[in-house]
């Protein structure tokens, strides 16, 4: 048999679509050719393999005209991974393992020179395809890759150290070099994911001392799912607070980390110990829009889906790259983010609460009872302005933080903690969750009249308000959500005028 195909995967976006490496053998002028990858790195694939090969003991045929197709042809393949399945195919094909026994089983890894196998990007969106698919299929990958992919229900994984590890289990019954089952300890195990996996850890709202103002909006942006933006001078304990938002929201599914770990595996990032753990994704203000919101060849998930089902932190907010603040407004209304480049599109999720912070002027203290501020109205307008009215429009809740001075903070007793805080959050999201199926945030226009139930005070007080302040529909409609909520933390059927009056404070931290 001088013909064998082996199963395995390539990664777009989070879809890993089927790939089969097909490897011929001939007799004829011995040649080495790939078919199926990128001209650069079909030199590197070509040598990793035939030097694994090589240096495990085996019988790379050189003497044979080698040809290896990677099919279908226009599917991005990062090299690397398939270096395992070529080299099972080679191997099968030159008769030293049983090709038949290669059925039912995917491959993917990336050999170094002396044939250990190497981790690969996207092991866990690999078998989260898989599950979602329904396909029962055995995959083996090397240990670290395997341990990620294990963290998804009801795979069947293997993980091996090195190549030999792999091609024992693949030999004719008969040529194997001993019958019993060896040890685990030999470099190849079936893995499971961990029985108890670790609680996961945030920081504790406990730390920050004072900010009553603050923390309440954080607990009301949690329990809604609202985006946040915090205005106050530097130093006032923005990033402190923001760093703490994740704790606050309710734990997280089992479908909701595995999306989450499956874009973090993506873009290497994953890490088992963080199973379960809401992400906090913190972008430095001179990050492109590209490195914030994804894109490349082949397309790479950006900072806004490394923070799926988490939080997106942007401090220095005016700061960031005009394109990159507008390239925002797309996945804050429908949580995914298409990225197209030349003919190939991939989506990648980006469920993120956006939780923002900024000085309220370029020199940072206009309205500090610290420091004077030596800004010009013209320069005041001109930095608040760099951030535009659609992108303001799409985060409900706009709050000053004004700094607490050394006295208070020493007065001050230790502020609530996480846990008792999110026990009010996760009470309030199952409120909302049952009268209409999804956090406040997410109701569109029609759906917040019918559900907002404002009664006749409280109408009132939204139409005054509205009117006196200048609001566009989307304002109101905005203000309003955020009243849903705030009636929803006190356990309330109807929104009362305390709770507009509440909600309406929430959009006067900025000038315009
Ligand atoms: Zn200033």
């Amino acid at each position: 048999m001088s013909l064998s195909l082996v199963q395995s995967r390539a990664l777009l976006g989070l879809e890993a679509a089927s790939v089969t490496v097909e490897v011929h053998l001939a007799n004829g002028l011995p040649s080495f050719t790939l078919v199926g990858l990128a001209e650069t790195e079909v030199k590197e694939a070509r040598e990793r393999v035939r030097s694994a090969i090589q240096n495990a003991g085996l019988e790379f045929p050189n003497n044979k005209r080698i040809t290896v197709n990677l099919a279908p042809a226009d599917l991005p393949k990062d090299s690397g991974r398939f270096d395992l399945p070529i080299a099972l195919g080679i191997l099968a094909a030159s008769e030293q393992i049983q090709a038949a026994r290669l059925a039912g089983h995917e491959f993917a890894g990336e050999l170094s020179l002396s044939g250990e196998l190497r981790p690969v990007r996207g092991a866990l969106a690999m078998a989260l395809a898989l599950h979602t698919r329904g396909i029962a299929t055995r995959l083996v990958l090397p240990t670290e890759s395997a341990q990620e992919a294990a963290l998804v229900p009801g795979g069947e994984v293997y993980g091996a150290r090195h190549l030999l590890d792999v091609v024992q289990r693949f030999m004719a019954e008969d040529a194997q070099p001993q019958q019993a089952e060896p040890p685990a300890a030999d470099g190849w195990a079936r893995v499971h994911a961990a029985d108890a996996a670790p609680m996961p850890l945030y920081a504790d709202l406990a730390d920050v001392k004072g900010h009553a103002g603050a923390r309440r909006a954080l607990e009301i942006a949690a329990a809604g799912g609202h985006s946040l933006l915090m205005v106050g001078e530097p130093g006032s304990g923005k990033s402190m607070l923001a760093q703490r938002f994740a704790g606050l929201l309710p734990p997280m599914s089992v479908d909701e980390a595995l999306e989450s770990a499956a874009v973090a595996s993506l873009g290497g990032s994953f890490s088992t110990a963080r199973w379960m753990t809401r992400p906090t994704s913190a972008p430095h203000h001179t990050s492109s829009a590209v490195a914030l919101v994804g894109g490349g060849s082949p397309p790479r998930p950006g900072e806004i889906s490394q923070a799926h089902h988490g939080v997106l932190f942007l401090d220095e907010f005016p700061e960031f790259a005009r394109s990159a603040l507008e390239a925002l407004r797309e996945p804050l209304e429908t949580g995914t983010i298409t990225i197209a480049r030349a003919a190939r599109r991939a989506e990648f999720p980006a469920r993120f609460q956006l939780i923002a912070a900024m000085n309220p002027c370029p020199c940072g203290y206009l309205g500090s009872t610290l420091k004077g501020c030596r800004c010009t109205p013209d320069q005041i307008l001109r930095y608040q302005g760099k951030l535009s009215g659609p992108l303001l429009d799409r985060i409900d809740l706009h709050i000053e933080v004004p700094a607490v001075s050394a006295q208070q903070l020493l007065g001050a007793p230790d502020g609530e903690s996480t846990a008792s805080i999110r026990t009010r959050v996760i009470a309030a999201r199952e409120f909302a969750l049952q009268r209409q199926g999804s956090p406040n945030q997410a109701l569109q226009a029609g759906a917040i009249d019918k559900h907002a139930a404002l009664d006749e005070a409280a109408r009132k007080f939204m139409v005054n308000a509205a009117a006196k302040l200048g609001w566009s529909a989307r304002s109101t409609h905005r203000a309003l959500k955020v009243a849903r909520t705030v009636a929803d933390l006190a356990g309330a059927e109807a929104v009362r005028a305390e709770h507009v009056a509440e909600a309406v404070q929430y959009r006067r931290a900025l000038r315009h």
